[in-house]
């Protein structure tokens, strides 16, 4: 018997956790598919998927039942052995992808950490030490290392940490004239997200990863698709690189690839993965056996044609919706992203105010994201029911008037 808990409250987190988040005024502490309530009992329609990890919305069966199945036998057991979920798992995952080989590891920033070592690694042996130069875009987000910062491109994150790593360039996003005029023989990698999500879902040109794709290759460069975000069928195909036909050397995924399950994906081919040899990258808890059992339930559902043509459909639901909230309430008129990855982009008199806007939500018990100051984030489960996208955005709504009225 475990002893009973002891009664916390919103207050504690300002008295005992570090503070690099300001969450809500509210305690989630129960969640069922696309709803979720807190201490109170209140019920919360969820847009937000926390943060697009909960491909599947709460506690969806199938995932449940892998995990405490998975509970019962082997929790870990360390790579000094394998084991049965991770070998599954990575025989689906590059059965359905271009890869050959998977590497797992426990978060979106480990996945792009050990991408761009081994794009490092890759250029050092075929090239030698001067190809080592990466390219990312500006306002990209790749994680919290320090190198992962460095790569993304927003100083706010990665300036007053002391010396950076070298060697890392930015460019404007969706401009290939800006690549075209950086790469070198020198680059070893160019970094994209084909669509940006924490600053403000924004989609790839379609010209402009093509364009990169014959860049990289032109200078014997890697092309690294970060879809730690767009990854696992949240925007209607398995990976976003797919809706552009344009493939990567390397990709990297986790939030959705767990449904809520930290773990994290580096996909590469045969011929770069074996720049990784015994000893030259690893992780204690990657590729363990309960995260691999879960991600092995997520794939076998998402990846179907009646889960991600649905997702193409939630699309233009959300979208006709939330185009009518911004019509009638000014809030917004552009609507962007794909998938279960959407963005309002606020009109000129909302301009910076998609806090005051999440503030609203919370008040109507709808729970939505921002990406940015400048847009409202939507990234709820790619299985959301109509009756939670009905209500969710007839609150939101509610919220809108409120805030167009006040
Ligand atoms: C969230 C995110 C990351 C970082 O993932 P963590 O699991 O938080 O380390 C990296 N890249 C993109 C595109 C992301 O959206």
């Amino acid at each position: 018997m475990s002893a009973p808990h002891t009664p916390v409250e919103r207050a504690d987190f300002d008295q005992v956790i570090v503070p690099t988040f300001a969450p809500a005024a509210f305690i989630p502490v129960r969640g069922q598919g696309s709803r979720v309530w807190d201490q109170s009992g209140r019920e919360l329609i969820d847009f937000t998927g926390g943060i697009a990890v909960n491909v599947l919305g709460h506690a969806h069966p199938a995932l449940v039942a892998a995990l405490t199945d998975q509970a019962g036998k082997l929790w870990h057991i360390s790579n000094i052995f394998t084991n049965e979920p991770a070998l599954r798992l990575a025989k689906k995952l590059t059965a359905a992808t271009f890869a050959d080989r998977a590497f797992f590891c426990n978060s979106g920033a480990e996945a792009n950490e050990a991408a761009f070592k081994l794009a490092r690694r890759y250029a050092h042996d075929t090239h030698g030490p001067e190809k080592s130069e990466i390219i990312s875009a500006v306002n990209s987000f790749h994680g919290r290392t320090l190198f992962t910062v460095t790569v993304g491109g927003q100083p706010k994150y990665s300036d007053g940490f002391g010396p950076k790593i070298q060697g890392i360039s930015h460019v404007p996003y969706n401009d290939l004239d800006a690549l075209a005029a950086t790469i070198s023989d020198k680059t070893c990698a160019v970094v994209l997200e084909p669509i940006q999500g924490e600053s403000g879902v924004l989609p790839a040109h379609q010209a402009y990863l093509e364009g990169a794709r014959k860049l990289c290759d032109k200078h014997n460069a890697l092309l690294i698709f970060d879809e730690v975000q767009t990854g696992m069928g949240r925007t209607g195909e398995l990976f976003a690189y797919m809706n552009y036909g344009v493939t990567p050397d390397i990709l990297t995924n986790a939030k959705s690839l767990g449904g809520g399950f930290p773990i994290g994906l580096m996909l590469a081919t045969d011929e770069i993965a074996a720049h990784f040899s015994v000893g030259t990258h690893g992780t204690t808890y990657g590729g363990n056996p309960l995260a691999c059992a879960v991600a092995e339930a997520v794939v076998d559902i998402v990846n179907t044609p009646e889960v991600l043509n649905g997702v193409k459909a939630r699309h233009e639901r959300f979208k006709r919706g939330l185009l009518e909230i911004g019509q009638r309430h000014g809030l917004f008129s552009q609507v962007r992203g794909m998938g279960m990855l959407i963005g309002c982009v606020l009109d000129d008199a909302w301009k910076g105010r998609a806090r005051e806007i999440f503030d609203a939500a919370e008040r109507e018990a709808l729970m939505i994201l921002q990406a940015g100051p400048d847009v409202i984030r939507l990234a709820p489960s790619l299985i959301i029911e109509e009756a939670d996208i009905a209500e969710g955005l007839a609150r939101f709504e509610r919220a809108a008037a409120k805030l167009s009225q006040a």
